[in-house]
């Protein structure tokens, strides 16, 4: 993996600007569970030929899949990738067809969607995209500086130079035409339905095909508990919004269900199990946190309490449940937790220097800290050791104790982006003792 890392660092560059999106796209939930994001990325590099879905529905695949319906008058992109995965996605799919391109259709603004738009365009190209697009541009280049660099830590990539803000209205919206909440259009004799269905975005849609029965549902559907919460920062991802959309994606009895990211699935009584189950879970998800929070219970408590019953168990290797029932509760009400202290600009470890000195000093805690590692606490071992480095940032102890505590995680850990920040975190520790010596 790391050779793999330097060799391609131009192309991992790259990545920084592009991944909004913390989607997998491993066709399989045991590929997942394997793997941190920055393999995931890799999804698909190998394949010379474009899946063929039925007559006229093709799909290249990758971290995130470009497809392209063909009609007798020219043919449909849906979703174009990131750019570095565009020039070769659109050699494969137009090795199956070499019709002009007439429209685009961007599923949600994600970068692992839109990147590849350039490499498609053609003069007279129409992108398509949902009214919310603009606003939801906007706002990921608002953050452009805080996103880069929290991108580039769960990808470990450098970090880029801060660039100069863009302004609040600063993005480059390159659709050009958006609707509400239905639009249809005729191509050849084929007819699309393009619907709103908000979920992972406030902009997300979903394409129709009437005449194949065909759902291309953009991210509101892959094979792990979404990702509701994404720990790079995210806007609240209304869990209700989920369920409504996929509410909207049953009615349409699919045949063929078309997610970008990870494999088509076929056969309505397939795809309808598979949709009712993952509705279902985050609608459970969402209802156990509101009851608790209608009973007075604080979020902590509930990351700990809520789990997925067994029938509805749709594996956390990509979206954890834990963060989502945090990121509903904040979603709902935001950060405060009726704490007085909370309300002021003194942190908790304003104090922790304090509590080192009573303590005997940070070696003492890092101590402490290597029990709570030996007895597999692995997190009480990493909030001491925070403690211990308040009061004495260079503690060569305290930094050991972390680094085997986050090692301990990661032996541990069964989901791709909270592995990508333990890598990350692993690294910067590790650093930290090279520094020391
Ligand atoms: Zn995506």
């Amino acid at each position: 993996m790391k050779n793999f890392m330097r060799g391609r660092l131009s192309l991992w560059l790259l990545l920084s600007l592009l991944v909004m999106a913390n989607t997998p796209a491993a066709s399989s939930f045991q590929q997942m569970t394997q793997d941190n994001p920055t393999t995931l990325l890799r999804a698909g590099q190998d394949r010379k030929t474009a899946l063929k879905v039925n007559e006229a529905i093709f799909q290249a695949v990758g971290f995130s899949n470009t497809f392209m319906v063909v009609t007798n008058e020219g043919n449909v992109i849906i979703d174009t990738s990131m750019p570095f995965n565009a020039a070769r996605h659109k050699q494969l799919l137009r090795a199956e067809n070499s019709g002009p391109i007439k429209y685009i259709i961007l599923t949600h603004a994600h970068g692992d969607h839109t990147g590849g738009v350039a490499a498609w365009k053609e003069a007279g190209t129409q992108i398509i995209a949902q009214r919310n697009h603009t606003e939801f541009m906007n706002y990921q280049t608002r953050l452009a500086g805080f996103y880069a660099q929290r991108n580039a830590a769960q990808f470990s990539l450098p970090v880029p130079q801060p660039r100069d803000w863009a302004g609040n209205y600063g993005a480059n919206i390159v659709a050009t035409a958006l609707f509400d909440d239905r639009h249809e259009f005729k191509l050849g004799d084929l007819a699309f339905e393009v619907l709103s269905t908000p979920g992972e975005t406030p902009d997300h849609l979903t394409v129709w095909i009437p005449k194949y029965k065909a759902a291309f549902v953009g991210d509101n559907f892959y094979s792990s508990f979404p990702n509701i919460y994404t720990l790079r920062g995210t806007e609240p991802r209304w869990a209700l919004d989920y369920v409504q959309s996929l509410n909207k994606v049953l009615a349409l009895k699919p045949e063929i269900l078309l997610p970008s990211h990870g494999e088509p699935v076929y056969g309505n009584a397939e795809i309808t199990r598979q949709l009712t189950r993952y509705r279902d879970a985050i609608l459970y998800v969402h209802d156990e946190v509101v009851r608790g929070m209608n009973a007075g219970k604080d979020v902590w408590t509930l990351m700990r309490e809520i789990h997925l019953p067994s029938a509805l168990d749709v594996g956390e290797s990509y979206g954890k449940l834990s963060w989502s029932i945090r990121g509903i509760y904040e979603g709902y009400v935001g950060w405060f937790d009726l704490k007085p202290e909370t309300m002021y600009e003194q942190a908790a470890s304003s104090v922790y220097p304090d509590l080192v000195k009573m303590a005997g000093g940070a070696d003492a805690v890092a101590k402490l800290a290597m029990e709570r590692v030996a007895a597999n606490k692995p997190v009480e071992a990493l909030h001491l050791t925070s403690i211990a480095l308040a009061a004495d940032p260079l503690n060569r102890a305290a930094i050991e104790a972390r680094l085997k505590a986050l090692e301990l995680l990661r032996d541990q850990c069964r989901n791709s982006n909270e592995r990508g920040w333990l890598d990350y975190s692993i690294t910067t520790t590790k650093n930290k003792l090279a520094e020391k010596k």
